[in-house]
């Protein structure tokens, strides 16, 4: 898969992506990045890409054509490989657009290339967004630029195509990936700081152990996000436990 970058900050990008399992899914040529900077795509001796905003008001404001001059080279670099590549999706870094999910991450991992176009100072020209096919934002707060955000959902992306993590399986249980978050998970040593490891987890009884970590997510989601139970496909008998009192002071 093909992520792209609009961004003034290349180097961001490119130092970030070529750490662990990106960096191994770059090098293998499952995963392929390219940068483009909106400076390279102006004409002034400064490379100017922001300027005042219309109406008056703090901070500047990015401007349209550079950006949009970048989107399209980008465009036109995937048509011109040495195999012609489809065009990305384009996907503007936003606080304003929707939040991104495991659900995005999974519905946007199908696709043969993403293009993320990355704002700074008081964000882009509205014109822009009108050559978009969505805008996400990574959460309610807002970010200095898109870049992390853009990061971050690359890593989200790029970890559900096969053969970026060595393990599927661990993609399938993780948290969000059913509608519920995942179990508790121990390592040796057996005893830490007086707390045990739950007797269960030692008993080889592989049935009674993929019980009990269904019965911990199921606790475990009601207790810090019930709103996604919503979500969750439940038994009957799962929906008794929710109701059963807990052992008190004990935190799923
Ligand atoms: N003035 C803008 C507003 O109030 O909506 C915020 C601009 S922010 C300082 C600069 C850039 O950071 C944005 O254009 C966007 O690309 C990126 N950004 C900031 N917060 C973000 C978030 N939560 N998700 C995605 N991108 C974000």
């Amino acid at each position: 898969m093909r992520f792209e970058f609009v961004t003034l900050f290349p180097e961001l990008i490119e130092g970030s992506v070529a750490q662990g399992l990106l960096g191994k899914a770059l090098d293998t040529g499952l995963v392929q990045v390219r940068c483009k900077n909106p400076r390279a795509f102006t004409s002034d001796r400064h490379g100017t890409v922001d300027d005042t905003p219309y109406g008056g008001g703090s901070g500047m404001v990015m401007m349209a054509p550079p950006i949009l001059d970048a989107m399209e080279q980008l465009d036109r670099d995937a048509q011109t490989e040495p195999e012609p590549q489809p065009k990305a999706h384009r996907v503007l870094l936003t606080p304003q657009g929707e939040v991104f999910s495991q659900a995005t991450a999974q519905r946007l991992s199908q696709l043969p290339a993403v293009m993320w176009i990355c704002g700074r100072y008081e964000g882009i020209d509205a014109r822009v967004n009108e050559h978009v096919d969505e805008e996400l934002s990574l959460g309610d707060f807002v970010l200095n630029g898109g870049e992390v955000a853009a990061l971050a959902m690359t890593e989200a992306v790029a970890r559900l195509i096969p053969g970026v993590l060595g393990n599927m399986a661990s993609v399938i249980e993780e948290s969000h990936s059913d509608g519920l978050l995942e179990y508790p998970q121990y390592t040796r040593p057996r005893e830490f700081r007086g707390v045990a490891v739950p007797e269960v987890l030692l008993s080889g009884n592989h049935g009674l152990i993929a019980r009990w970590r269904r019965e911990q997510a199921v606790l475990r989601t009601h207790a810090r996000r019930p709103d996604k139970l919503e979500q969750a496909d439940l038994s009957d008998a799962e929906r008794k436990l929710l109701n059963e009192p807990q052992e008190p002071g004990k935190k799923p």
